[in-house]
């Protein structure tokens, strides 16, 4: 293992990925880590804002949105522009933004490309400021998307959902807070977001340390000192510092760490793969020559060339797409007019074995003593983990108060009151700080935070206890007038996914336009057009990604098993993002919405 495989050598490539993942499996998965309770139950809190008091809501509304993030905001807007007003966003944080309002950690943004992840830029006459926005900036989109259309005012924020409950005779929902509101809707969107419940590893003695200690997505400002407009964290500055993981939110936040910590200690894992981010402003004339129309063609260029597509050109030209247009041009060059499985795999590890050695020889270009070097390498395929994208996170390790302590894939052993034992040996921190990601293979109600009942008392966690089950990715059988907001067994697009949270808000918008225009009172997926939909999802190979030669990661349950319910839970149309946004547009314009029960207040069937 001492001379690194090349791509001339790819067998040998092989191995040394089976054997990086090999070291990485363990027998406890997903159960490797724990919810926050105990000490760190304040991390489900809102640290940003004490609730005000307010007098509970018993009234009645034609829509009753939950969550405040893009998924709600971009639900509203569009259940505004199709004209229906009466409706309530219920936000657990006390402002609107969802994982935008959360996450406040130093580094913060997204690298996904401005001009596609900020939804209905166009409608509401913005453009970011450059190709990759900070989050600030993220944050004050969704505000504005809430002014223009209204939406702060329709918001009862700092309230959690505690269950939701279909009432039969009423025809309507049940909504219960925890600020003592009931209130009753016609329906209800759940777009409760897919990675915002905090984990924490399961690491022995987690509870005991004494210094300071928080999650990324409740970031301590008070401890660290700084803003996250990105002033230095000068109370670091004699401090020993500890973050534990290196996912997508480390890679951001370790730069500004590297910067103002006294000595920070890396503690990896796996390390991610770290392409080139390349951001830069945005032209402040680009508005004057972009077209009527625009983002909708940026977002399908996007989606069409990140998964596969050809298009003339490359609007958004970033990592994304690189990827996908290497895999997919190698593919197109390899391919006869036969589709021959094994010359597209071949095709796809040749593409992939290049970028990943670009992907490795840039840490040896950047990072300056060979052994942090050598450990800052990703030995697996790319879109095992979640790519990520940063022009500073290599050169951070080349400060000498910078210590990558890498784990050989084993993590931290154990944490105790004064610091972290990692390979037989302890390290004394002031500060430790966990950025360990968000639950996602636990079950949806635990997630959301409560129970949503349906027809004949049947809950959503037991429709769903062999894996989720829709009608598109939205509509679920005994649960009429229930609209889901988000991207699996939908489009899927998990590089933008904004793009996937505005075509399903859009979608309701249009199915409740629909009812009211009936005057249908229950809207409903039939059991056969659920089972129909669910039943490719559930038969689909795993496909190149997600495969189990993958290191273990939330993309692949952890290495463990990927059944029925994996699939179910974590799956997509077929046939792509492109071809899904293209069906449920037709879909969603079509008089008779099949699949879906319209019913009159008598029962009867309107469409
Ligand atoms: P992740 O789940 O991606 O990363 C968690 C990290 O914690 C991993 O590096 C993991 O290691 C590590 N870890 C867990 N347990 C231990 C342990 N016992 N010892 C040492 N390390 C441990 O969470 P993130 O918050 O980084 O990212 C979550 C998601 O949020 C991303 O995948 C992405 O979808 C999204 N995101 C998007 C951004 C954007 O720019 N658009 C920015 C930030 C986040 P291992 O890899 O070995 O499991």
């Amino acid at each position: 293992m001492s001379t690194p495989p090349t791509p001339s050598d790819p067998e040998a490539l092989r191995r040394r990925y089976a054997a990086e993942r090999d070291k990485r499996i363990r027998p406890d998965g997903n159960a490797q880590y724990v919810e926050p309770t105990g000490r760190f139950a304040s991390l489900l809190e809102d640290p940003y804002v004490t609730p005000t008091d307010r007098p509970a809501r018993t009234d009645e509304v034609e829509v009753a949105v939950i969550g405040g993030g893009f998924a709600g905001l971009t639900t509203g807007a569009m259940l505004r522009t199709a004209g229906i007003d009466d409706l309530v966003i219920i936000e657990a944080g006390g402002g609107l933004g969802g994982v935008w309002y959360w996450n406040r950690y130093p580094g913060a943004m997204c690298d996904t490309a401005a001009m596609i992840y900020l939804p209905l830029l166009e409608e509401v006459g913005a453009l970011p400021s450059a190709k990759y926005v900070a989050a600030p900036e993220i944050h004050a989109h969704a505000l504005r998307i809430a002014e223009h259309y209204d939406l702060e005012a329709r918001s009862l924020l700092s309230t959690r959902v505690t269950a939701v409950t279909w009432e039969e005779g009423a025809s309507r929902w049940r909504i219960e807070t925890d600020r003592g509101d009931v209130i009753r809707a016609r329906f209800v969107t759940m777009g409760t977001g897919p990675l915002h419940r905090p984990k924490l590893p399961g690491i022995p003695g987690i509870e005991t340390f004494s210094g300071a200690c928080f999650h990324t997505s409740r970031w301590d400002w008070s401890v660290t000192g700084g803003d996250p407009s990105g002033a230095p964290m000068a109370s670091l500055g004699d401090k020993r510092v500890g973050i534990i993981g290196t996912g997508a939110t480390a890679v951001q936040a370790i730069p500004a760490l590297a910067r103002d910590a006294g000595e920070l200690f890396v503690f990896q894992r796996t390390p991610s793969s770290v392409d080139v981010r390349g951001n830069h402003p945005i032209d402040p004339d680009l508005g004057d020559r972009l077209e009527p129309g625009w983002q909708t063609e940026w977002l399908r260029n996007f989606a069409t060339l990140q998964t596969g597509g050809h298009a003339e050109v490359d609007l958004v030209e970033d990592g994304w797409t690189d990827i996908s247009k290497r895999i997919w041009d190698r593919i197109r060059q390899r391919i006869g007019t036969e589709i021959d499985m094994a010359v597209i795999r071949e095709a796809y590890e040749e593409a992939d074995d290049e970028k990943m050695s670009e992907i490795r020889a840039r840490v040896d270009a950047v990072v300056e003593d060979p052994a942090t070097a050598e450990a800052l390498k990703p030995w697996y395929r790319q879109l095992c983990k979640r790519p990520c994208f940063h022009d500073d996170y290599l050169d951070a390790f080349n400060r000498p108060t910078v210590h990558l302590v890498d784990t050989d894939g084993r993590g931290v052993e154990a944490i105790d009151a004064t610091g972290v034992w990692v390979g037989g040996g302890h390290l004394e921190l002031d500060c430790l700080i966990f950025a360990s990601g968000f639950e996602v293979g636990t079950p949806y109600a635990r997630r959301c935070g409560y129970e949503t009942v349906g027809r004949d008392g049947e809950t959503l966690s037991e429709h769903w206890a062999d894996g989720m089950s829709t009608l598109h990715g939205m509509h679920v059988s005994g649960f009429p007038n229930l609209f889901i907001i988000g991207h699996s067994q939908g489009a899927n697009l998990i590089s933008n996914i904004t793009h996937n949270l505005t075509e399903a808000g859009r979608t309701a918008a249009a199915v409740i336009a629909r009812a009211s225009e009936l005057g249908a009172i229950e809207v409903e997926a039939t059991v056969e057009a659920e089972a129909a939909w669910i039943a490719p999802i559930a038969a689909a190979e795993r496909g190149m990604l997600g495969s189990d030669e993958c290191t273990p990661g939330y993309y692949n349950n952890e290495g463990g098993p990927i059944g029925r319910r994996e699939k179910l839970n974590g799956g997509g149309y077929q046939a792509g993002p492109v071809a899904f946004f293209d069906y449920i547009g037709r879909w969603r314009t079509s008089p008779e919405l099949p699949g879906l029960e319209l019913r009159g207040a008598d029962g009867e069937v309107l469409v």
